[in-house]
């Protein structure tokens, strides 16, 4: 278990692949104890994310390593769960956001990716949305959706990206700092 000291007003708990360790944040003064008893009431959380967890096969970790980053230690109906809550957020998203950006994607593929919450190929007009963005409040979502449609119309995240993402939602910072403390699994 590894506990990290940072200025922030709320604790983190990761479990991180491949082995399913702990990754804390914590604020600063908080109590050793505190964290203590914070990490006993999630056990059962921990424990089915350790669980879900695929343990590396030394003799071959670049095949691991492929399978974590394409999500595919999800259960298949987790999976499932999670594009139908994603599908309906998105349904009420998506109309609003097509209509404020100007622009609509192709395509938009939902799965569970292990670097990225999202990601977009301008040149085809495809977006990819991670799924567990559909267990997260939904303000992430949003987030993640607007800063990827936005890419439609500008690539990079330069001055026209920033001046763009201000006008469309001007907390995007706020939210992008709020989701740098969340740990993909
Ligand atoms: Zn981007």
């Amino acid at each position: 278990m590894l506990v990290t000291r940072k200025p922030i007003k709320n604790m983190y708990l990761r479990v991180k692949p491949p082995d399913g360790h702990l990754e804390i944040s914590a604020p600063l003064r908080m109590r050793t104890n505190t964290i203590e008893k914070f990490v006993d009431s999630r056990r059962t959380w921990i424990d089915q994310m350790q669980e879900r967890m695929v343990p590396v096969n030394p003799l071959n970790p670049s095949d691991t390593q492929e399978r974590h980053s394409l999500g595919d230690n999800w259960p298949p109906e987790r999976r499932a769960e999670a594009k139908i809550r994603m599908t309906a957020q998105l349904s009420e998203l998506l109309p609003r956001w097509t209509a404020t950006v100007g622009r609509a994607p192709t395509a938009i593929s939902l799965r569970p990716m292990k670097t990225r919450w999202g990601s977009c190929t301008p040149r085809t007009g495809r977006i990819r949305l991670n799924l567990e963005l559909a267990d997260m409040p939904e303000r992430f979502l949003e987030y993640v959706l607007v800063h990827e449609l936005t890419h439609l119309r500008a690539s990079g995240h330069g001055t026209e990206f920033q001046r763009l993402m201000s006008q469309y939602l001007p907390q995007w910072k706020t939210l992008r700092a709020e989701l740098n403390h969340y740990v993909i699994l």
